[in-house]
C-alpha cells in the first residue's frame, strides 16, 4: 500500500469511527458515589452493620472515602464487635468509629466547604455535629431505617438548622455488578 492509499483509508478508518454513538448503560455520578459508598463498606468489619461514606465536591471530585471501624492501632480481633453486653466497656458503641467520621477525617483536601457527602444509612446525630461543622452542606443517604430513633431525629433537627440539605438516594437498578474479568 503506497501513503496516498495509506492516508485515505485512515480517513476511512476515522469517518466511521465518529459515527459510533456513546455507551447507554453507563452509571450516572450519584449511582456512582453511592455505589462508592456501598464499596467501602465492604472492607467494614462490623457483623450487625456495615455502613460507608463519599465525600463529594461540586466537581464531582471524591475528598473522603470511609466506612465503620475501630480506630487506628485498636485491633479489630481484640476490640469487642458485639451490643447487648452486661458492661458498655464489652460493646461496639464506645469504640467504632462511623462511616461519616471517618470519610470526613480521611480528606485529601484542605476543606469540605460545600461538599456533599452520599451514605448508605441516614447520619447520626454524632456524625450529623461532624458533618455539619465539617462545611458539608448536602447529604445524599439511601436508607433511614433508624428515623424514629431519637438520635435521627435529632440529626434532622440540627440539619435543619444549620441548613444543611439532606434527600434520599433512590437507584435506578438495585444492584451494580463489577465483574475483574
Ligand atoms: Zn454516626
Amino acid at each position: 500500500m503506497d501513503l496516498p492509499e495509506k492516508i485515505e483509508n485512515l480517513s476511512l478508518n476515522n469517518a466511521q469511527n465518529s459515527t459510533q454513538t456513546k455507551r447507554e448503560d453507563y452509571i450516572g455520578w450519584k449511582e456512582y458515589f453511592m455505589a462508592i459508598a456501598f464499596l467501602a463498606a465492604k472492607r467494614s468489619k462490623d457483623p450487625s452493620y456495615q455502613v460507608g461514606a463519599c465525600v463529594v465536591n461540586k466537581e464531582n471530585k471524591i475528598l473522603g472515602i470511609g466506612y465503620n471501624g475501630f480506630p487506628i492501632g485498636c485491633n479489630d480481633d481484640d476490640f469487642p464487635w458485639g451490643k447487648n453486653t452486661p458492661s458498655p466497656l464489652d460493646s461496639k458503641f464506645l469504640y467504632v468509629c462511623h462511616a461519616e467520621m471517618n470519610a470526613i477525617l480521611n480528606k485529601n483536601s484542605a476543606d469540605l466547604n460545600n461538599c456533599t457527602i452520599y451514605v448508605s444509612l441516614f447520619p447520626c446525630n454524632e456524625c450529623a455535629k461532624i458533618i455539619i461543622q465539617s462545611g458539608i452542606r448536602e447529604v445524599v443517604y439511601l436508607s433511614d431505617e433508624k428515623a424514629h430513633k431519637p438520635m435521627y431525629i435529632a440529626s434532622k433537627k440540627m440539619f435543619d438548622a444549620a441548613g444543611v440539605n439532606y434527600w434520599q438516594f433512590i437507584p435506578k437498578n438495585d444492584t451494580i455488578v463489577i465483574k475483574f474479568t
